[in-house]
Parts: C-alpha cells; structure tokens; sequence
C-alpha cells in the first residue's frame, strides 16, 4: 500500500467503506485470495481513491460520491470505481452491514449546496500542522 493520508470521522468511514467494496470486487475479479486481496491495481485505485478524499473540497461535509456534483475522479478511475461499486455495492449488506447501511443513510441526506473555502480534509491536515508533506 502506497502512502495513505489518515481520513478522521465520516471521511475515515467513507475510506473504510471503498476499501472494503474494492477487496471484495477484488477477490471475484483478479483471482486474489482473502489475505492476498487487494491486488496491486487494486492498492493503486485505494490509494487514489485516498488522495480524492484527502482533497475533497466538502471535506467532512462530502456528500456520497454518487451525488456529489463534483467529478473529482479521472475518465479511467471513474469507470473503475463504477464497476467496483455495482459489483460489490449489494454484496457490502452481508458482508458489512454496518457500513453499507451508513452509507445507505449517507446517500439519503442531502447534497450541501457548498462548500466553505480550506476546508478539506488535506487543508486542515497541513493547517493544524498534523503532516508537513
Ligand atoms: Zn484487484
């Protein structure tokens, strides 16, 4: 795994939700075993899917990926995030109960009409002096 920004509160649950999707698109999609999952594309798209969150100008307030007006992700990592979530989104109920109905409630509230200016998960890191990178 790549270096990962540490994501506190809806933002750290919203992370633990698309690594939990990706393991288990992962194990069906690339022949990898519950301790070897996920693959090295696989780490590559978590990570990726890390720095967005760290960067996403909602912040604490993001709104779910799905509803979010804002196409942060590339062409690429889109379409892969599309299969990954149709996929593994109705097998999280069995496998992550807790998660995939906070996020079934996440998806019900509404989209924030804005955002206030710095603050991202990315800006409160380097402001409150948490990180230097
Ligand atoms: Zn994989």
């Amino acid at each position: 795994m790549g270096k990962q920004h540490f994501l506190p509160a809806k933002l750290g649950i919203e992370f633990k939700t698309i690594k939990a999707m990706v393991k288990i698109y992962c194990r069906a999609h690339h022949n990898s075993s519950k301790e070897s999952a996920p693959c090295a594309d696989c780490r590559e798209f978590i990570d990726y899917a890390n720095e967005k969150l760290d960067r996403c100008p909602y912040g604490q307030n993001k709104p779910t990926c799905n509803k979010c007006p804002i196409h942060c992700y590339k062409k690429e990592q889109r379409e892969q995030a599309g299969k990954i979530m149709r996929y593994a989104g109705p097998r999280m109920l069995l496998r992550h109960p807790v998660l995939a109905v906070k996020h079934l409630l996440a998806e019900k509230a509404p989209v924030p009409e804005s955002y206030a200016s710095k603050s991202s998960n990315r800006h409160l890191r380097k402001s409150e002096g948490r990180e230097k990178s």
